[in-house]
């Protein structure tokens, strides 16, 4: 593959819709050409039931989701180590989050039992899930083992 020509959709945060970015601009700060605002960010975007689904089927890069609530002691933990999952994942991984308790649909589609769960997807597909609060070490190994192709 051409990596000059190469393009990922990349789904709009704002409008969501899948915009074309050539690969060798993912780490430039692309932003939406309709309504300018920045594709990819170095914090976690906030997403509802319609938002996941919209960027879990249009986003080529992987998207890593965490499920929390508000309530959810554990998930105040976890929450610093998903903001540096953005930031060290940025041009990587789309990083989400997703409040399962205004997200219900997004809960019942995978199953979510308990929270903190982290879902790590590749178009629309759950490649892996993790559940609980865990450092940002082991969150970091999480992606790169589930992202690696296979061994050879
Ligand atoms: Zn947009």
């Amino acid at each position: 593959m051409d990596p000059s020509t190469d393009r990922l959709h990349i789904a709009c945060p704002d409008c969501r819709r899948a915009v074309r970015v050539p690969t060798h601009r993912l780490q430039q700060s692309p932003r939406c050409p309709a309504c300018h605002t920045a594709l990819l960010r170095l914090e976690p975007v906030e997403l509802d039931d319609a938002g996941l689904e919209a960027f879990a089927r249009l986003n080529d890069l992987p998207v890593l989701v965490d499920f929390w609530a508000p309530w959810c002691g554990p998930c105040r933990h976890y929450a610093p180590v998903i903001a540096e999952a953005a930031r060290k994942l940025h041009g990587h991984v789309v990083v989400v989050k997703v409040n399962s308790d205004t997200a219900p649909a997004s809960s019942a589609r995978y199953g979510i039992r308990s929270i903190p769960t982290t879902l790590l997807l590749r178009n629309g597909q759950e490649l892996a899930r993790l559940s609980g609060a865990v450092p940002t070490p082991e969150l970091m190994r999480f992606v790169a083992h589930h992202l690696a192709g296979p061994p050879g």
